[in-house]
């Protein structure tokens, strides 16, 4: 899918880029005033950091130009949030149409031909990969306690399934125990996969470890016809990408189910009457746009017609908001290889909401919830992050 042959395949495009550092920036039309928009760029602050420095670097990979990469060239390539903010920004790649793919794509395949090989990838991500082959999640936990978030037994068969992801079931466990609470109300009869449930492979796309990949899209797609399932929610914005978008490519088949992200499916339960919103929740929040589903899937509108229908609730956007939003720094293997730089990144984003008078910052993922949070504590917690879907859960009572 990936690898050497597709890295080929980014020939010219690695000769077109003009170095104009358009990409760096946040769309200046919108915003009116100049802000940078690659977290690894303007951290780092040399060239190489910015995509425009990586096209380089990728162009020497595929002329044979660089015979052993070093690892400051392994950082420069692996230190990349995968955000997508300089896709959306380059005028190059707009030329070449969206079908070619994009930035990210080209980083992506990068990252896969340095693990091809045997260069990459970063050693915190041999140790997730390895993670994800034993206990089917990149965070060292057992399988079998991938359920311990709840105490319900759910049903085995159904066609709503609510696929938690590794994020929820380990680490952000009341997003799903918020989500549960949500469909409850709806009175949804609904499945959780529990043990049936593997790690959707995010991790490893991302970091260009695909030897897994086709494995963990079977299983999955597999445990869910088996289940019966029609419609497939996600919590996470990675899982939502990776179901919806790169399933498809990597199984080359459509699977016969719907995949909506939990942002969608309450959305359109509001709309329908099918969820009531009955308590208020008195709060001025700002909402972060986690970029697997705003940039990479298009999703802007739904987390936040969410919030504008919780009573007493305000949003309040930040400058760097949609298309120009600032990423909270976890993706891409960025939180596991390089947490002081994915932390840093969170807390510049909580920065920006203070600097609009808002020390709540919601966000519809819960990998972003995570980094967020990891930050808010950095600021000795002058800061609530929550999901979406907790403050909903509020206002159901
Ligand atoms: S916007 Fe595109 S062409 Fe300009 S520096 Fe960035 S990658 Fe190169
Ligand atoms: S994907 Fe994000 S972090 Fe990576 S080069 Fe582009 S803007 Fe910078």
């Amino acid at each position: 899918m990936q690898g050497l042959r597709d890295l080929e395949k980014w020939r010219k495009f690695s000769y077109l880029c003009a170095h104009c550092r358009c990409c760096s920036a946040a769309d200046y039309h919108t915003l009116g005033e100049y802000m940078q928009i690659c977290p690894s760029g303007t951290y780092f602050g040399f060239e190489s950091y910015f995509s425009s420095g990586k096209m380089e670097v990728i162009r020497g990979l595929i002329e044979g130009l660089i015979s052993k990469p070093s690892e400051k060239l392994l950082e420069i390539v692996y230190v990349c949030t995968l955000c997508g903010a300089c896709e959306k920004n380059c005028e190059e790649f707009t030329l070449l149409g969206e079908d070619s793919g994009g930035l990210t794509h080209i980083f992506e395949d990068a990252r896969a031909f340095l693990v091809e090989s045997g260069w990459g990838p970063l050693e915190k991500h041999k140790e997730f990969a390895s993670s994800i082959r034993v206990n089917h999640n990149p965070y060292l936990e057992p399988h079998e306690k991938r359920e311990s978030w709840t105490e319900k037994s759910s049903l085995r068969k159904g066609s709503l399934v609510y696929f938690t992801g590794c994020t929820s079931s380990y680490r952000q466990k009341e997003v799903a125990k918020a989500t549960v609470k949500a469909l409850e109300a709806m009175e949804e009869k609904f499945v959780i996969m529990g043990s049936e449930e593997w790690c959707c492979g995010s991790p490893l796309l991302r970091t260009g470890q695909i030897d897994q990949i086709t494995e963990l899209a079977e299983h999955n797609v597999k445990a869910l016809k088996e289940i019966g399932a029609k419609k497939v929610i996600t919590s996470c914005a990675g899982c939502y990408r990776t179901l919806k978008s790169e399933y498809p490519k990597i199984l080359g088949a459509q699977p016969d189910f719907e995949v909506v992200h939990s942002s969608q499916f309450f959305a359109g339960a509001l709309d329908k009457n099918k969820l009531k919103l009955t308590k208020d929740v008195d709060a001025t929040v700002t909402y972060h746009d986690p970029c697997h589903l705003g940039r990479h899937m298009g999703v802007y509108d739904e987390p936040r017609n969410l919030l504008k229908k919780i009573p007493d609730l305000k949003l309040v956007e930040m400058p760097r908001s949609r298309q120009n939003s600032w990423c909270c720094g976890a993706g891409g293997g960025v939180k596991s290889a390089f947490p002081d730089f994915a932390t840093s990144t969170a807390v510049e984003r909580l920065r920006e909401a203070e600097a609009i008078g808002v020390k709540k910052i919601v966000s519809m993922c819960p990998f972003c919830k995570h980094n967020l949070t990891d930050a808010a504590k950095l600021l000795k917690n002058k800061f609530e992050v929550y999901d979406v879907v907790e403050l909903l859960s509020k206002a159901i009572g």
